[in-house]
């Protein structure tokens, strides 16, 4: 047998999925780096839902940027009615 030391502490030692698995004990695949789960559990790349709830989003209507344009409008609409008003 080979006198090679094994190092598999900090492997073992790595944070686990914990997702409940088909026979109802968590499973126990390290978790994918920076995430929650394991590959299989939702922690592949390109899983879970995008940041800032974009799936939310229909049509950008009540966006910040799209409020603050209309604002923007409505302000330069008043200072020309205004302008009329004055002009008359
Ligand atoms: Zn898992």
């Amino acid at each position: 047998m080979s006198d090679h030391l094994r190092n598999t502490g900090p492997m073992l030692a790595s944070p686990r999925c914990g997702a409940r698995t088909r026979c109802g004990d968590a499973c126990r695949s390290p978790a994918v780096h920076g995430k929650k789960r394991c590959r299989m559990h939702g922690g592949a790349p390109g899983s879970g839902a995008p940041k800032a709830n974009r799936n939310a989003r229909k049509h950008g209507l009540f966006t910040r940027d799209a409020i603050a344009e209309r604002r923007g409008i409505r302000a330069l609409l008043g200072e020309a009615r205004k302008l009329l008003g004055e002009m008359k």
